[in-house]
């Protein structure tokens, strides 16, 4: 028997794509002086305490398992901060769960509810994690297609427009990747009432619910009555306290179902590192204040969008939240993966091309990730512009 057929690659992992961004992500690695735009991962240090408490818990070896949903101080904490923006108490025994990362809360999330047939719907562009987990499963993506000139805004009409009997699930993801379009709270209600009308559950990830600028909050959608019950809200420490690389993310939803997924966790990754749980434990106590993270980001993002707008062919429309700008790239003549590569080759700058976030629909847009220091943002707008005029020659 060959190699490739005793390690035959089984089809659940064959149907899932490379992602685009690591694409041009490492290819722009291999290339010298470029301004990498493509990730999203700040590049600012969590605050100081939260990175103390995580080398105090190594060096006192706080570094054993810890229960499958993880330390009992850490759940209590994500409950507490999570009542603020809920408005009902959650119940850190049983309706808890910690992760490595939102992503694997979305993962568990996703592979403990969904059986092959099931629909689930996704609001595109999107982000790409969520199609490719749930093909993965068997289940099918069904898209709805927010339009640029309405702002990607996702509204009820376009949801109930593709809910058919086997709806399972609606991903919701508001703050969204990539396009920064909050979801109203108007349209949330109608959302919620669509839920329980023809009875699908909701996953929510709100893992950008702390970088909303201009003063302006989110609301979520499990704080509507009848929600909570049908809903899982996916959170983390990632993008709130810069800390990508601790992996430390949450599920909360129904008692039952966090209680099937905890059992999967012992079967997956058993706990999230320790140092980590000890670190957000920190992140989230009175003593850590993060507001320097969103202040930064909002700065860069004015400097991205301002600069952006000065360049003739080029349009950003405003960015309420996130780190990401959805670019219009229409007056280039280019479509977007060919604009992507050219002002890799050419400029020396990494953007990721729409398509990736949801097909041909954002042909003409790339998605550049703000998440470099203000100079070298500047850096990156003015060889874009360079890169405009060289195509108008
Ligand atoms: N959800 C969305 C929408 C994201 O954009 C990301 C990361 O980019 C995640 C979840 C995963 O975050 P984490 O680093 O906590 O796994």
């Amino acid at each position: 028997m060959k190699t490739d057929d005793i390690m035959k690659i089984a089809g659940r992992v064959e149907c899932v794509q490379p992602s685009p961004p690591r694409a041009v992500f490492d290819l722009a690695s291999t290339l010298d002086d470029v301004v990498d735009l493509t990730l999203g991962d700040p590049d600012l240090p969590p605050p100081e305490n939260v990175r103390a408490a995580a080398c105090r818990a190594i060096m006192e070896g706080k570094t054993r398992y810890s229960a499958n949903a993880g330390l009992k101080e850490l759940r209590k904490a994500i409950a507490l901060d999570a009542e603020k923006n809920l408005g009902f108490p959650v119940d850190p025994d049983r309706e808890i769960i910690v992760t490595v990362g939102a992503m694997e809360a979305s993962f568990l999330s996703l592979y403990t509810l969904l059986e092959p047939g099931d629909e689930v719907v996704i609001h595109a562009p999107y982000w790409i994690n969520y199609s490719q987990v749930v093909r993965s499963l068997g289940a099918t993506p069904v898209f709805v297609y927010t339009r640029p000139e309405e702002n990607f805004q996702l509204t009820a009409e376009a949801l109930e427009a593709v809910l058919t009997p086997r709806t399972r699930l609606v991903i919701l993801n508001s703050p969204n990747n990539p396009t920064g379009a909050i979801i109203p709270r108007e349209t949330l209600k109608k959302i919620a009432s669509l839920a329980q009308e023809r009875n699908f559950a909701v996953l929510s990830d709100e893992i950008y619910d702390s970088l909303i600028y201009d003063g302006k909050s989110s609301t979520s959608i499990l704080s509507f009555p009848g929600m909570r019950e049908r809903s899982i809200l996916i959170n983390g420490m990632s993008k709130r306290f810069a800390m990508t690389g601790y992996r430390l993310g949450w599920a909360i939803g129904p008692a039952p179902l966090i209680a099937q997924m905890t059992k999967m966790q012992e079967n997956i990754v058993a706990c999230a590192p320790l140092p980590a749980q000890y670190a957000g434990i920190e992140a989230l106590s009175s003593r850590t204040d993060s507001s320097f993270i969103r202040q930064e980001f909002q700065r860069r993002r004015d400097v991205l969008f301002n600069g952006i707008n000065a360049i003739p062919g080029l349009v950003c429309k405003p960015i309420p939240s996130t780190f990401y700008a959805m670019v219009d790239i229409c007056g280039s003549g280019l479509e977007a993966e060919d604009f992507v590569y050219r002002m890799l080759k050419e400029v020396k700058v990494a953007t990721v091309f729409g398509p990736a976030y949801g097909g041909e629909f954002y042909k003409n847009f790339i998605r550049i990730a703000f998440t470099m220091k203000e100079e070298r943002l500047k850096t990156a707008l003015e060889r874009i512009a360079d890169f405009m005029d060289r195509l108008k020659k």
